[in-house]
């Protein structure tokens, strides 16, 4: 199940930045850190394509790594392009990665600076694209089945301590 996260920018980047938030969380009140993860797609509805991308942050991690998927299994065919921290800016790896995976990963560093653009209130056009989640909660991965937590990509346990 996918769902579209709202198109309200601070919402957005609470999710996309989920994984590391949950690292500060759990710093903060003592617990033991652990592996999270979380998947996006990026739906151009007028192009009529979408592109899946994954954010995962192994326990100890203080920046999330992203890798694009590039082939027909949505649980296995994903490709590592490089990290992300918390301003949404993306760091290429150093090793080589496939055309494939470079043109997407163009794309989803256009979205995260026009993210960005709204933040911070200047003119951007992330509204011509609409952000899908997994329906599992960004921070946990447990699963979301609450209207709320659908908008949000994220849990209620986990959105009350962010
Ligand atoms: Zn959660």
């Amino acid at each position: 199940m996918t769902t579209i996260i709202t198109n309200d920018a601070t919402t957005l980047h609470t999710a996309l930045t989920a994984p590391l938030s949950y690292a500060i969380v759990a710093d903060a009140e003592g617990k033991k850190d652990k592996d999270v993860s979380a998947t996006f797609t990026i739906e151009n509805p007028a192009k009529g394509t979408h592109i899946t991308f994954k954010i995962d942050r192994p326990a100890g991690f203080k920046t999330m790594l992203v890798s694009m998927m590039t082939g027909s299994d949505n649980e296995t065919s994903y490709e590592y392009v490089g990290s992300m921290n918390r301003g949404l800016f993306i760091k290429k790896t150093d090793k080589d990665i496939s055309a494939n995976a470079s043109t997407k990963l163009n794309a989803v560093r256009w979205y995260m600076i026009e993210l960005g653009k709204a933040i911070k209130g200047e003119n951007s056009r992330i509204g011509a694209v609409n952000l899908h989640h997994s329906g599992a909660c960004a921070c946990c991965g447990r699963k979301l089945t609450n209207p709320e937590s659908l908008s949000t990509g994220i849990g209620p346990i986990c959105g009350a301590r962010l």
